[in-house]
């Protein structure tokens, strides 16, 4: 095939096998057969040694190692086997568990929509991406994501940012003209690359190649970047806590080596006892399954929140979440159904009422018999239109904006017909200029102007408008409807772009349209005030139509609205009262969402913001957590966005903050979990050591607990609920410490009670007469009895739960202590491990008084946390 570039498009359209106004359904079926879906190979999966290699390749293994290599050198078998084991063991939960996080981010990841707009039998359809061909016609708006790549046909002020292929970071001027002879890729100006952005303008384009085909896919490195949205796994929070594991598992091996000297100064144990005193310290005090713990929590924190349709982009944004202090959010479409109805038509004489209902054009506009007005307003609501509404499955369904879905449906009842009518050019909508106008040429040639816009906006363009216009305006929206003006007017010079017909046009009316709030904003709104977030309504639409909507669903102040007008005239120094004090921000424009973000965060709030224009994009990026709406966002928005709510309703956005907060909860009780855990084992060791007493738990027994306990019951706790009253406390301070002060003192007394308790019961067992491998065994199964416990009054202190409900958990918790259990039953009474780690059949006594020692553990712990609960409602109020 010659470089297609060079080809004219008519050529290029012939090459391809398309036609005029792209393929039929059946034949974009059958090359759909052909060519397989557009979409772009899975990047090749890292191999199971590199995989494997990451695992190992960290301080504990090492020590691990190392302690296998001496025990080998000493000859003791067994413990190099267990050591050996552990090290194994270790490796291969952690391969299953971050394969199994990985994945879980890696499906989210695929529910990022990739939308694109196709002709099919002549008709602009929306379709999944996947489903392009080659030969098929594209349309691009400013904003999207070129899909496929493309041969440009048409071209209105297009530029395209193709730095990912280029790595030219200026947007390029695109036109249809071919070249003269083939060029370099980024000298292509006829053709549009997959992968690349439209920054500006619309285009159609015919496809020439999809998925693997394309430019971007043959380069693998590309491919493995834009097929895998979630990056990497870790977050701010958890390379922060990684960085803090490896300076503590530095400061463990440096006690460890200390109380290794110290020990064989004393000299009161044999060498290779020490030895492996030591290595049981170290393994212990590490918290080596506390990564694989907290990256599963996290991967199922993102899973639970797809099930609430929110997407996660970047992962870091997700415990953003639970400190966001403000969610800025636009109206329509977010907070409201975006299904409009046009119901009534105020002429410069006449007040119309429009019957009929959703976009069913079966209706009436009444009262009859009507006035020229209204078919001009009809002529004008279907020439300056990109929307139409097709019957589908039974319903009237809009192709399009839903606004201009309701203006083609008015259009329908006025009884106009403007088949005859070609458009010659348009200004497309603009959220900065706020209407869109058509230069159109009727059936005898002359050419016309058919504008809709803001009313303000109109009136600027016309040589007159109603003096009661703000009357009008506002009969209108105080009823929460939003309106529109029409007008129309004639052209001279053909030519949109010029100024001639700025201010000449002709007045026809306005337009009010209904879209109700969404049936879920109302109680959506409350529980976000409830749970001490703000809430501000930043919206392009009408002060009057915005203030109504805000009561409507029940903002506070919702009547105090201020304009991006107003916004413009504010000093510097002003920005930071108003952001706080207003909730409702009418007219604004992009920009103005962006410094309102900047005054926020400027006063320590974490901004959570929705956006779907185009222009949107910048202020998504500046928030702390930034939200593009699935269905209406453009690709530029959700590109920049954090978080996509695949249904675009804000009921979402509670959804996601509640999980935020409970990721954030389990995250902070699996830590305050695992700490006290692995410092009880290692404390043993330590107090032994220092003390010269015997050790009340054998080295190798505490590797077995370690290996047992790490991971099963620090991830019972990654599956915790949102706990009541979630979303009834003010949101966590963005830079509060992870560990308070009160978690330092808890975690300290705790570890202490519990290397007390093992120590008091070893020495009880021996005293009444139990051998020393009996106490042995009782000292370790009560230390596992307590790490249960300590899951329990961690989950009990966490607050928002009865202490019955802490025990009662759930299913993984009940599943994880199970299997616990079982393995401390198997390691205490089955003959070979009763061998291999030293232990001893126990008699119902020690069993029963293993669970006394829990039951009163259990009732210390829950009275602290009620006293401490008590002190900090005492403290609030
Ligand atoms: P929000 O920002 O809450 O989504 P919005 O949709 O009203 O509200 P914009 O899309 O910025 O915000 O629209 C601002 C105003 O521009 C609208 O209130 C309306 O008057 C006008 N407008 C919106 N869409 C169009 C359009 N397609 N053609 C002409 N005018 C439009």
């Amino acid at each position: 095939m010659p470089s297609i570039e060079t080809l004219s498009t008519e050529h290029a359209i012939t090459i391809m096998d398309s036609r005029r106004q792209g393929l039929s359904h059946a034949e974009a079926h059958q090359r759909l057969q052909r060519h397989g879906p557009n979409r772009l190979p899975a990047p090749a999966p890292d191999s199971l040694w590199t995989r494997l290699g990451r695992q190992l390749n960290n301080a504990l293994v090492w020590v691990l190692v190392a302690a296998a290599l001496v025990t080998v050198l000493l000859q003791h078998w067994v413990d190099a086997a267990v050591i050996t084991t552990v090290i194994v063991v270790n490796a291969m939960i952690g391969l299953v568990q971050e394969g199994q996080a990985e994945r879980a981010l890696q499906a989210i990841a695929a529910l990022v929509p990739r939308t694109a707009q196709a002709y099919r039998d002549g008709v602009k359809v929306p379709l999944d991406a996947g489903e392009l061909v080659p030969g098929d016609w594209v349309w691009l708006d400013a904003g999207d994501l070129v899909p496929a790549d493309l041969r440009l046909l048409e071209c209105h002020g297009v530029s395209i940012d193709e730095s990912m292929l280029t790595g030219e970071s200026v947007a390029v001027g695109k036109s249809t003209e071919a070249l003269a002879q083939p060029a370099p890729l980024a000298e292509r100006y006829c053709m549009a690359y997959s992968g690349t952005h439209l920054v500006a303008g619309s285009a159609i384009g015919l496809v020439i190649a999809t998925g693997a085909d394309t430019e971007v896919g043959q380069v693998s490195q590309l491919v493995s970047q834009l097929a895998s949205q979630v990056k990497t796994l870790k977050t701010p929070l958890l390379t922060q806590l990684d960085r803090l594991f490896q300076r503590l598992s530095m400061a463990i091996v440096a006690l460890a080596l200390a109380l290794f000297a110290f020990g064989v100064w004393q000299a009161r144990l044999p060498l290779d006892q020490l030895f492996m005193a030591i290595v049981g310290l170290t393994v212990a005090a590490i918290p080596e399954g506390l990564p694989a713990v907290l990256t599963i929590t996290l991967a199922l924190g993102v899973q639970a929140m797809a099930r609430r349709r929110v997407i996660v982009r970047q992962l870091p944004s997700v415990e953003t979440l639970g400190s966001v202090s403000v969610v800025c959010t636009d109206k329509t479409g977010t907070l409201t159904q975006n299904q409009m109805t046009l119901t009534h038509l105020v002429t410069a004489d006449q007040h119309f009422q429009v019957s009929g209902s959703g976009y069913d054009p079966d209706g009436e506009v009444s009262p009859q018999p009507w006035h020229a007005d209204v078919q001009r307003a009809g002529r004008v609501a279907q020439l300056c239109n990109d929307a139409r509404v097709a019957l589908s499955g039974g319903h009237w369904q809009v192709v399009g904006d839903p606004m201009e879905g309701a203006l083609a449906v008015f259009a329908e009842k006025t009884r106009v017909n403007t088949n005859e009518w070609a458009r010659v050019s348009a200004i497309p909508f603009d959220a900065a200029h706020r209407y869109m106008a058509v230069l159109v040429a009727d059936p005898d040639g002359h050419h016309q102007i058919a504008a809709k816009g803001a009313p303000e906006a109109i009136a600027a363009l016309c040589a007159h408008a109603p003096d009661d216009l703000a009357l009008q305006i506002e009969a209108l929206a105080g009823r929460g409807m939003r309106v529109l003006a029409l007008a129309d007017g004639p052209i001279h010079d053909a030519n949109l772009s010029g100024v001639g017909w700025r201010g000449h046009l002709n007045w026809i009316g306005l337009v009010g349209l209904i879209d109700p709030p969404r049936p879920e904003t109302e109680s959506a709104v409350k529980e976000i005030l409830n749970a001490g977030v703000e809430i501000k309504m930043i919206t392009g639409d009408h002060p009057v139509t915005a203030s109504a909507i805000a009561r409507e669903i029940g903002l506070p102040d919702a009547d105090r609205a201020i304009t991006g007008t107003e916004l413009d005239t504010l000093e510097p120094a002003e920005w930071a009262d108003v952001a706080r004090h207003y909730r409702v921000f009418a007219r604004t424009s992009p920009a103005h969402k962006l410094a309102l973000i900047g005054a926020l965060q400027h006063q320590h709030q974490t901004v959570a913001m929705t956006g779907d224009g185009v222009n949107d994009a910048p202020a998504l990026k500046k928030a702390d957590a930034g939200v593009a709406m699935g269905q209406r966002g453009s690709a530029a928005a959700r590109e920049a966005a954090d978080l996509i709510l695949a249904d675009d309703n804000f009921a979402s956005v509670v959804a996601a903050i509640r999980e935020g907060r409970n990721l954030f909860d389990n995250l902070h009780k699996v830590i305050r979990w695992n700490l006290p855990t692995s410092a009880a084992e290692a404390g043993v060791i330590v107090v032994s050591l220092l003390a010269g007493l015997q050790l009340p738990i054998s080295a190798l027994q505490i590797l077995w607990v370690n290996l047992v306990t790490a991971i099963t019951l620090g991830l019972a706790l990654a599956f915790d609920p949102a706990r009541a009253g979630t979303m009834r406390r003010p949101p966590r301070a963005a830079n509060a410490p992870f560990l308070s002060r009160a978690d330092v003192v808890q975690l300290l007394w705790v570890t202490a009670l519990f290397v007390a308790l093992v120590f008091a019961s070893y020495h009880a067992a021996v005293a009444t007469g139990h051998s020393h491998a009996q106490a042995q065994t009782l000292a370790m199964n009560l230390l596992v009895g307590l790490e249960v416990i300590n899951l329990v009054a961690v989950r009990y202190s966490a607050g928002g739960i009865t202490m019955a409900g802490a025990l009662r958990g759930h299913r993984v918790m009940w599943g994880c202590i199970g299997a616990v259990c079982a393995a401390q039953w198997l390691a205490s009474s089955l003959p070979l491990a009763q061998q291999v780690l030293g232990t001893a059949d126990l008699g119902l006594v020690a069993w029963l008084w293993i669970g006394g020692a829990c039951a009163a553990a259990l009732a210390v712990l829950t009275a602290v946390a009620q006293v401490r609960a008590d002190a900090l409602t005492t403290a609030r109020a």
